[in-house]
């Protein structure tokens, strides 16, 4: 009896590791489909364009209607099966990593001979998908996550006041879609479950219909999908995966679609170590929906139950911080000394026509923040942390800031340098020491809100770091 257990047991497992196989498979053959022109997070809608203009005769690519701002939105359909997925991605305009994987996603979709084509055969015979790729293109342009109206599409599903909105639910009856995937990204401080060692690097839900958060099959069955893709996905991120709360938000297109009888799968982009721009995520979302595909269009996800999903942490928001200087001893004003953790994030700010980004810190929080996190942190036990000094002399411009010893600066406790014409924002954010106006304007306590440059020294009293805004550096 025993030895027909294992046996049992070893061929589950054998089962369970087959149908998981796809999501590994994919992930690692990603990098032969990546669409280069694609960099980073603020690609636009000419881009978009462009790329769908190139789409062979597997794809049948129609313009089903215009922004706020007129711009062309897509729906790209490939295959002929009986059963209709639909996917949309960044109907919130600053979310664009699950677009970029869906380009690749038709680059694997159009390529043939590497050992995918039965996969292909399958897709394309058992499932009709419908992509909307950049459902929000007017909110890309700006990298905001509103449309040109001020509408967050996302809360629009009932009233359908946008175009936007309009076209998504048209597309949804006119293909009448059976599943559907809804694509977002999130910030990258949220945490998987609470208290927590990772982030939320990919999070998901399976949207409640009702406020009475009701499962009937519909939903049950995308609760299915998803356990499976958890499962795939820890092997490549063990415990990053996170679930969202499944409050109902009766505006909301996820919850209405599964009301409108579209199996909906939610899946958010969050962050990874050293991925700013997601390009990692990319690569976890382009596994993730086309081994859901193949799940869907074989019923493999059968194998998976309410209850694995039930598993997988909540997503819980604010739990991480760029850099968290943990038990630091901070020399107030006063001249008293008190110990203090403070976590700082690095907010993005826009330039160049949203096309690129420079950095601006910014304190969260300051206190006890034993349960926070930080994709930086520094142990401060033995450390003292002061607000840095101001480099007394005025500098003419940038070029010359460029050209002074920078951590001799720091070195000496200075880390703030005054500057006549102290050129961009986004040149000043490149340096090493804060670059501020003649008249010497900067943060000098430490308050939420605020970007003191700080200056640590050890217990010797000699300057080993300096933080620099929201920046943690090391000084030689
Ligand atoms: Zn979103």
């Amino acid at each position: 009896m025993r030895s027909l257990i294992a046996v049992f047991l070893l061929c589950s497992s054998f089962l369970l590791t087959a149908q998981n196989d796809w999501l590994t498979r994919l992930h690692d053959a990603h990098s032969d489909y990546i669409v280069d022109e694609l960099e980073g997070r603020r690609f636009k809608h000419d881009h978009i364009v462009a790329l769908l203009g190139q789409l062979g005769s597997d794809f049948d690519v129609k313009v089903e209607g215009q922004s706020v701002e007129g711009r062309d939105i897509y729906t790209v359909r490939y295959g002929n099966g009986a059963t209709k997925v639909l996917l949309w991605s960044q109907m919130h305009g600053d979310e664009p990593t699950a677009t970029a994987a869906v380009m690749d996603m038709f680059r694997f979709l159009s390529a043939s001979g590497d050992g995918f084509d039965d996969l292909r055969r399958t897709l394309r015979d058992r499932l009709t998908l419908v992509f909307i790729p950049m459902l929000n293109p007017d909110g890309a342009e700006d990298f905001e996550r509103r449309n040109a109206l001020g509408v967050d599409l996302n809360r629009d599903a009932l009233r359908l006041s946008t175009p936007e909105a309009q076209l998504l639910k048209r597309v949804r009856d006119e293909l009448d879609a059976d599943w559907g995937f809804n694509l977002h990204d999130q910030s990258r401080f949220y945490g998987a479950g609470y208290p927590t060692e990772n982030m939320a690097t990919l999070s998901f839900l399976a949207p409640a219909y009702d406020f009475r958060r009701s499962v009937n099959p519909n939903r049950e069955r995308a609760m299915q999908v998803i356990a499976q893709l958890n499962a795939g996905l820890q092997r490549h991120m063990p415990g990053k995966v996170a679930r969202y709360s499944d409050a109902f938000e009766p505006r909301a297109f996820g919850d209405n679609m599964q009301l409108w009888g579209t199996s909906t799968i939610l899946i958010e982009s969050g962050g990874y170590p050293g991925d700013r721009e997601k390009q990692y995520i990319r690569k976890l979302n382009f596994a993730s929906i086309l081994a859901a595909c193949q799940s869907i269009a074989t019923k493999g996800y059968r194998s998976f139950t309410k209850a694995d999903y039930n598993k997988i942490p909540y997503n819980r928001g604010g739990v991480y911080n760029d850099l968290l200087l943990r038990e630091v001893k901070y020399r107030h004003s006063d001249d008293n000394e008190y110990l203090l953790d403070v976590a700082f994030d690095l907010q993005e700010r826009e330039y160049l026509g949203a096309r690129r980004f420079y950095f601006r810190g910014r304190i969260d929080d300051i206190g006890d923040l034993s349960y926070q996190r930080g994709y930086d942190e520094f142990a401060g036990n033995g450390y003292t942390a002061e607000i840095a000094k101001a480099f007394p002399e005025l500098i003419q411009n940038l070029a010359a800031v460029k050209e002074m010893d920078q951590m001799a600066l720091l070195r000496a406790g200075y880390a703030i340098v005054k500057v006549q014409k102290p050129g961009r924002p986004w040149e000043q954010a490149e340096q090493d020491v804060l670059v501020v106006g003649a008249e010497g304007i900067y943060d000098r306590e430490l308050a939420v809100g605020l970007n003191p440059p700080l200056i640590i020294r050890d217990a010797a009293g000699v300057v080993k770091y300096a933080v620099v805004n929201g920046r943690l550096i090391p000084v030689e």
